[in-house]
C-alpha cells in the first residue's frame, strides 16, 4: 500500500477542525520554542517533531461547584473531549502524510526522583509556546480563559504556524491567595510540593505515605510504580480532589466578552 501524499496543513484547516469541535483555545508552536529538559521534550516522544499543537477544554462551573454526580459527569466529558479531539487530530495529520503523536493527560505517567508527572509537561510546553503564563500555584494562566483550561497536545513532523498570535497576556500577580487557600501548605515561593498536595495525598492512605514517597524515589521501585499507575489509570476515574488554589486565584473567573 502506498503512503499518503503529504498535504500542507494550513491555519484554516486547523481552525475548521477545532471549530467543528467547539474548541476555541488552541495554539501552534515551533518545537524549537519549547524549553523542556532532556527526557521530557517533545522530541523525546517524536524525534522528528517540528511542531506542537496545544489546545484546551474549558472546565465549566459545574466541574467545581456541582454535586458529586455532576462533577463526575463533567470530569468524564472533559476527558472524552480531550481524548477524542487529540486522537482525531493525530489521525487527520497522519492521513495528510505527517508523523504525529497524541499527548493526553493521565496517559504515559512517569514516576522519577520522587515526582509523578506526564512524559510531557503540557502546562510548561503551553507557557513556552506563548499560550499563557505559569502562576505561583503551578497552573497555566491563559489570557482569555484564566486557569480553567484542561490541556492536551499533538506533536507532528509537519511545519505549521506558529499561530494564532496571542490575544493578550495575563500574568501571576503574586497575590498569595493560592498560598493562603492551600490548607495543606503545599505552595511556597512559586513551587508546589507534590507530596503535600491533596491531589496526590488523597489517593494514598496516611500510614502508607512515608513508604510510598520512598518507593517513588527508588530507581527500580519508581519504575514499578510507573507500570502499576499506567495500568490502573485506564480502570479508575482520576479526579482532582482539591481545587482550592485554583478557585482562590483571580484568574479563576472568566471575564465576559
Ligand atoms: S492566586 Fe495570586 S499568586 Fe496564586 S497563581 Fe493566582 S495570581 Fe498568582
Ligand atoms: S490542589 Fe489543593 S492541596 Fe494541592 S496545591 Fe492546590 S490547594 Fe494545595
Amino acid at each position: 500500500m502506498s503512503s499518503p501524499a503529504s498535504v500542507p496543513v494550513s491555519p484554516d484547516t486547523l481552525a475548521d477542525f477545532f471549530s467543528g469541535r467547539h474548541i476555541t483555545a488552541y495554539c501552534v508552536a515551533d518545537v524549537a520554542a519549547i524549553g523542556a529538559p532532556a527526557g521530557r521534550h517533545p522530541r523525546d516522544l517524536l524525534p522528528c517533531c517540528r511542531t506542537i499543537i496545544i489546545f484546551g477544554v474549558v472546565m465549566p462551573d459545574r466541574f467545581f461547584s456541582g454535586t458529586e454526580r455532576e462533577q463526575s459527569e463533567e470530569t468524564n466529558a472533559i476527558k472524552h473531549a480531550l481524548e477524542s479531539t487529540t486522537y482525531a487530530l493525530r489521525d487527520l495529520l497522519e492521513r495528510w502524510g505527517s508523523r504525529s503523536v497524541a499527548i493526553v493527560p493521565f496517559h504515559h505517567l512517569v514516576v522519577e526522583d520522587g515526582i509523578l508527572r506526564g512524559r510531557l509537561s503540557l502546562k510548561h510546553c503551553a507557557a513556552d509556546a506563548g499560550f499563557g503564563t505559569l502562576g505561583d500555584n503551578g497552573l497555566l494562566i491563559h489570557p482569555r480563559y484564566g486557569n480553567r483550561l484542561a490541556l492536551a497536545a499533538v506533536l507532528t513532523d509537519e511545519v505549521i504556524g506558529p499561530f494564532p498570535t496571542s490575544d493578550g497576556t495575563a500574568a501571576c500577580t503574586h497575590c498569595n491567595r493560592c498560598v493562603t487557600a492551600c490548607k495543606a501548605g503545599a505552595i511556597h515561593d512559586g513551587v508546589v510540593t507534590q507530596t503535600l498536595c491533596r491531589n496526590l495525598t488523597d489517593y494514598v492512605p496516611t500510614l502508607f505515605r512515608p513508604l510510598a514517597w520512598r518507593l517513588m524515589r527508588g530507581r527500580y521501585s519508581a519504575r514499578l510504580i510507573t507500570v502499576l499507575l499506567n495500568t490502573a489509570v485506564s480502570c479508575v476515574e482520576i479526579r482532582g480532589t482539591c481545587t482550592a488554589c485554583m478557585t482562590a486565584c483571580p484568574y479563576f473567573k472568566i471575564p465576559e466578552r
